[in-house]
């Protein structure tokens, strides 16, 4: 079992929308943390693996950021949030009043107390059931084209209230946009979510 911590390494924090998925649009603070041996070839935050280089920040601190912001939500992620203990940090947030999300590739055990689980699977470490079956929204990456199959898997395996995303990844969207579009006209189920945060250049 994780320790509880007082304190977790945060690489960077900041109040904007929410880019992605269900709470596309929202006032949301994000919270995020150092640390993620996932390793996709195609990461974004390839600054966050390496928790040792964030500084620790007392859990405290980190809410009151979003309390001062009066931030409705706040988002953990990361790097991957997971491969820390987040008990402290969600019932803290809780206890203000503060809605707790969390965006995770699930590749390690469930902690916290969360109000919206994204789950974002990634190939290079599977997602564990434990995060699977607690998922409120599946958001698969497309890459390419063999990623619908892939997509469809973790479909099967969550429950059936979770939501189902599909989002192009940001460098390959020119080619992969169309072939989204046609999946989803034929499997309706699924919903497209854009990283809209990059088309408006906001964090
Ligand atoms: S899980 Fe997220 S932070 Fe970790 S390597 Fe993949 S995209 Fe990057």
């Amino acid at each position: 079992m994780q320790k509880v911590n007082a304190s977790l390494p945060l690489m960077e924090h900041f109040y904007t929308l929410q880019g992605e998925g269900r709470y596309t649009g929202h006032a949301s603070y994000f919270l995020r943390l150092g640390g993620c041996d996932v390793g996709c070839v195609w990461c974004d935050v390839k600054e966050s693996w390496d928790a040792s280089k964030h500084p620790l920040v007392q859990i405290e601190s980190m809410v009151k950021f979003v309390i001062d912001n009066n931030a409705p939500i706040a988002v953990i992620t990361g790097g991957e949030p997971l491969m820390h203990n987040l008990d402290e940090l969600t019932l803290t947030l809780k206890k203000n009043g503060i809605r707790t999300h969390i965006e995770t590739s699930g590749a390690h055990p469930l902690s916290g107390d969360w109000d919206w689980i994204c789950l974002s699977p990634k190939k290079f470490k599977a997602p564990l059931p434990e995060v699977i079956q607690k998922a409120n929204e599946l958001k698969v990456v497309i890459f390419n084209k063999t990623d619908f199959e892939w997509a469809e898997k973790f479909a099967a395996a969550v429950s059936p209230a979770c939501m189902l995303y599909l989002q192009p990844e940001w460098s390959k969207s020119g080619e992969i946009n169309p072939l989204i579009i046609a999946y989803i006209k034929k499997n309706p189920q699924w919903i497209l979510s854009l990283q809209t945060h990059k088309f408006l250049d906001i964090p």
